[in-house]
């Protein structure tokens, strides 16, 4: 990774937590917002933080979206949104003009690119679902991905014995229900009757309030990320591979249009 020039502890001083809409809304694509802080790093690139997002930065097992930031009076393409201290910092090559702080922006993301994370995202619980229904539980996950290069669901213990066609075809029935996928938030008392069996629990960090996605009738599962509304969305989920990896097995998938 690049020597990043400005610390990302300065970027942030003295700024609020940013509202991150998409954790209410992940199907908004434009914002219009105002600019709270603009921290040059080149005479071409630079960090813009706004009072609230629509931008997804990078972490939570998915990777982070891009867009553009701009007015009358700059124009900036956002190339990696990364999160500090609760801060949402959105990194970009500033096209024409200079940013200036006060303004009032509009930002868009770049739409096909997230709609296909958030069906990975969903698609990613699902092949969760489909792995705990053929192991039959006790299984701990350590990490996942949702997005490009390779979207995987990872657990810890010896390699299991996982048919790629089985986990499949669970999971593209899940798909086919067409079940509603949905966020609620729950405080700590009330979360281990909400998530009981979720795959990331054990490892979740002392919060106020969770926010949880269920998808009716399959599962709950702790997570901050972008989903779509409803499982047909999705589209045909493809299980590649479970191969063993350092700590465990890596159940490999992707999505596929219809
Ligand atoms: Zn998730």
């Amino acid at each position: 990774m690049r020597h990043r020039l400005v610390s990302l502890e300065r970027i942030v001083e003295g700024l609020p937590q940013t509202n991150k809409l998409f954790l209410t809304d992940s199907y908004q694509r434009e914002l219009e917002t105002s600019l709270l802080k603009y921290v040059p790093e080149s005479r071409k690139t630079g960090y813009l933080v706004t009072s609230e997002t629509i931008m997804h930065p990078r972490g939570g097992a998915q990777p982070s979206d891009s867009g553009t930031i701009g007015c009358d009076l700059f124009t900036a393409r956002v190339k990696k949104v990364l999160e500090h201290s609760g801060v949402v910092i959105h990194y970009g090559e500033i096209l024409k003009g200079s940013p200036e702080p006060g303004s009032q922006v509009r930002m868009s993301i770049d739409w096909d690119a997230r709609y296909r994370v958030m069906r990975l995202h969903t698609a990613g619980h699902i092949v969760d679902y489909a792995v705990l229904m053929e192991v039959g539980g006790g299984l701990l996950s350590s990490k996942a991905f949702h997005g490009p290069p390779e979207s995987f669901v990872e657990y810890m213990g010896r390699m299991q014995n996982l048919s790629p066609s089985e986990l499949e075809r669970i999971s593209n029935e899940v798909v086919r229900q067409a079940r509603r996928v949905y966020p609620v938030w729950v405080d700590r008392k009330e979360l281990q009757y909400t998530v009981r069996g979720a795959p990331n629990v054990a490892r979740l960090p002392e919060l106020q309030t969770y926010r949880i996605i269920v998808i009716d009738g399959v599962n709950a599962i702790p997570c901050g990320g972008t989903h779509v509304a409803e499982t047909s969305e999705v589209g045909r989920i493809v299980v590649k591979e479970v191969r063993p990896v350092e700590s465990g097995f890596r159940v490999v998938y992707d999505v596929l249009d219809g």
